[in-house]
């Protein structure tokens, strides 16, 4: 098929391609992404290029086209794109889950690899209700969260996300209903543990388990707490018999500058859901990782398996991607980059306090928040960033940042331009 000119191809793809909560045909002008490399996308209509400040929604940690993520991709390539999980195994699964299971927050040691993050997040659902329901205590069957958080766009996850989030009133009725606490405050409040406190013992009785997203609630409202709730959350969990999980599909793999965003609180969650970073951004692949309590709980039932078994489960392109990119993570000192990462943002969004209608301005690790008090003009904000040479997408209220670590302080230093300048003309 010869290569389409850029005018053609956005006609088709306003005709006949399905975008992110977009609707059809599509009424967006996306911009053409002919390549990208380190932290630049190229485009194809001879523009130039962008710096990626949002790492292809968090994921692409390690920039693009890495000669390491290449090489395990070509290399496993050669040996078996993939091949069904039923029955068979193979050697990069069972190193991912090996390496997985060694840098998580102690006690989590079974691994399932799921295809995408809100599958993961799917798993952790069922293999909660799964838990009490082989232990006879069928009526702990339904989740607690807290409001403003997002757990993914299938069914149980869309139930937990942000109940004035859109889906719930689109939905009203038919998601399964759960439990809602406030949010979180950005400090440490008594009154709010107290709450939470309150809210699982009053419930525990249909509680099958707490689910949220630790430190940072991300597409929810990119608001950060503080991470003492999370060890509020352990013990009322713990004392009521309610478990608990961490969906740590943004906030994983150094992030919020710490390795786990449960580190920042040494809590170990009974499940855990990673994505997004674990290929590097570049194939998709999730994890639900659990704690032998949970596992075996599970396997004590009447029906002593995980009903579970997607086709592309584990697939071993990923997952020996996943391996690479960990070992790259882990090979060079990535504390260091979020933290240098995290101060030129902090440097270069401080700026961003003095613009008319901007709320807050907020920098945790490698993840940067420009609140505004109104509904950002998201078509005159991406406009603004692309005139600096950067890649964002504002949405809501919200102008943010996550760059790949290996952004430069230079390209630090223009994507906080960027940043200003989209909360300035958005
Ligand atoms: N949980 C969180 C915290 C997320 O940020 C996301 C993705 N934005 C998901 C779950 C869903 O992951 P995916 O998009 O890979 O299905």
């Amino acid at each position: 098929m010869p290569d389409l000119g850029v005018p053609e191809l956005l006609d088709l793809d306003r005709r006949h391609v399905w975008h992110p909560y977009g609707p059809m045909p599509g009424r967006a002008e996306p911009l053409v992404v002919e390549s990208a490399s380190g932290v630049r996308l190229r485009l194809a209509d001879g523009s130039g290029e962008l710096v990626d400040g949002m790492s292809s929604w968090w994921s692409a940690i390690h920039g693009y086209n890495h000669p390491v993520l290449n090489e395990a991709a070509r290399d496993q390539l050669g040996r078996m794109s993939h091949v069904m999980f039923g029955g068979l195994t193979h050697e990069p699964a069972v190193r991912l889950a090996k390496l997985l299971v060694d840098i998580s927050p102690a006690g989590l040691e079974h691994v399932f690899l799921a295809d995408s993050g809100s599958v993961s997040v799917e798993v952790a659902v069922k293999m909660c209700l799964q838990y009490w329901r082989s232990l006879g205590r069928p009526a702990k069957q339904r989740l607690l969260t807290w409001r403003g958080g997002y757990h993914g766009d299938t069914w149980q996850p869309m139930s937990v996300c942000d109940p004035e989030g859109g889906m719930h009133e689109l939905w009203s009725g038919v998601l399964p209903r759960q439990v809602f606490a406030d949010a979180p405050p950005a400090e440490y409040e008594e009154s709010y543990a107290g709450h939470l406190r309150s809210m699982i013992e009053r419930h525990a009785h249909e509680l099958a388990a707490v689910i949220v997203e630790p430190v940072v609630q991300g597409a929810g409202g990119m608001r950060f707490h503080s991470p003492a709730y999370l060890r509020v959350l352990r013990e009322a969990c713990d004392a009521h018999d309610v478990l608990l999980v961490f969906d740590e599909i943004a906030t994983g793999f150094g992030r919020t500058g710490a390795l786990f965003a449960a580190d920042h609180a040494a809590v170990t969650p009974d499940v855990m859901c990673v994505g997004k970073a674990l290929t590097g951004g570049y194939l998709t692949m999730a994890a639900t990782l659990c704690t032998p309590r949970v596992a075996e709980g599970i396997s004590r039932g009447e029906v002593p398996v995980l009903a579970h078994g997607p086709t592309f489960m584990a697939n071993p392109l990923a997952a020996s991607v996943a391996c690479a990119s960990l070992g790259l993570l882990l090979g060079q000192d990535w504390l260091a980059e979020v933290k240098r990462i995290e101060a030129g943002l902090r440097e270069g969004l401080a700026p961003a306090r003095e613009i008319p209608g901007v709320r807050d301005v907020r920098v945790l690790g490698a993840i940067g928040v420009v609140q505004l008090d109104h509904e950002v003009d998201m078509k005159a904000a991406t406009a603004a960033a692309v005139r600096e040479g950067v890649w964002l997408r504002p949405f809501r209220d919200l102008v943010y940042t996550m760059p790949p670590y290996v952004t430069g302080d230079a390209d630090v230093a223009r994507i906080a331009r960027a940043v200003c300048a989209a909360a300035r003309e958005g």
